[in-house]
């Protein structure tokens, strides 16, 4: 067994079933569903692609619906997966981040064993991260149940596709400006976020900030894996396939063609999702970079 993956879509057969019908009032699931590489992926699907891929521990979440009820409908498969298969599966639940009672539903998801929330889409979902004002509940919420949140982020330039969306580095940077405490978890390499790790005010503002490697093979070349290693932000990367779409093995490919280290690639393959799930299941709650009693920095005026 040799990594971790922690970007994983699962869909409830009776989602897969009635996916037409839920594609006429969901957009972006539509959007998302309908394209050349797009595959459906239940836990039946997953678990015998593990034992293939070699992956010892999987974190999976559903689909980021606007409705609540097919939130909840698929909180409820995750529950059930992670409580069946507890010793290769953790969860993540999701929610309209703006509707009313979604502090409810990530409660009671938490209360059932779920270590996060996400993976979020800003756009399909009608939030804007970027907004403190339409943040603070979420925020409030992930700390108060010592939870992790995953956003959907893509890079602000390239190549267009279904799903990518406009939320990249710049949004993605002011939500941990305004919750710096709040682990997140930044999927597709943040839209490139890592790189203003080399800011020593952004390096504090991003103290809890990871990113996953979903979908680079669509995205970079390899070397972008010896940039990040060269940045000395290797320990804030997990491995995430973004199945049912992709598989590790072409992620492995990229890796073994990238020249990192062995050290690193032990590092994104395991030792970093390790640490962060011990966290999460620790209960202490993110840390906060800034010293007690000292107001942030402002990076406007900074340094
Ligand atoms: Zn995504």
């Amino acid at each position: 067994m040799d990594h971790i993956d922690f970007h994983i879509h699962l869909y409830p057969p009776e989602i897969v079933r009635d996916a037409e019908k839920i594609s006429e009032s969901e957009p972006y699931f539509d959007a998302l569903t309908h394209n050349s590489v797009h595959k459906w992926g239940t836990i039946d699907d997953l678990l015998p692609r593990m034992e293939r891929d070699g992956v010892e521990r999987a974190v999976v979440g559903g689909f980021a619906f606007r409705d609540m009820g097919l939130c909840r409908f698929c909180n409820d498969y995750i529950i059930d997966c992670v409580k069946r298969y507890p010793e290769k599966l953790d969860g993540m639940c999701l929610v309209p981040p703006l509707a009313r009672g979604f502090d409810g539903e990530i409660l009671r998801c938490a209360e059932a064993g779920l270590i996060g929330a996400g993976e979020f889409f800003p756009e399909g979902q009608g939030i804007d991260i970027a907004d403190a004002s339409q943040t603070w509940r979420l925020a409030g919420v992930l700390q108060e149940a010592n939870l992790c949140v995953q956003w959907h982020t893509a890079e602000p330039v390239g190549h267009s596709y279904a799903g990518k969306g406009s939320v990249g580095p710049r949004e993605a940077a002011l939500f941990c400006m305004h919750h710096p405490e709040v682990r997140v978890i930044f999927a597709h390499l943040g839209g490139g976020l890592w790189l203003y790790e080399l800011m020593p005010e952004m390096k504090l503002y991003l103290s809890n900030a990871y990113y996953d490697l979903a979908a680079l093979p669509w995205l970079y070349e390899p070397a972008i894996l010896k940039s990040i290693e060269a940045t000395g932000v290797a320990d804030k990367f997990l491995m995430g396939t973004d199945f049912p779409i992709l598989d590790s093995l072409r992620y492995k490919k990229a890796i073994e063609m990238s020249g990192i280290s062995r050290e690193t690639i032990e590092k994104i393959n395991r030792a970093n999702a390790i640490s962060l799930l011990k966290d999460l299941r620790s209960n202490s709650g993110g840390h906060s970079p800034f010293s007690p009693g000292l107001a942030p920095l402002n990076p406007l005026i900074f340094p």
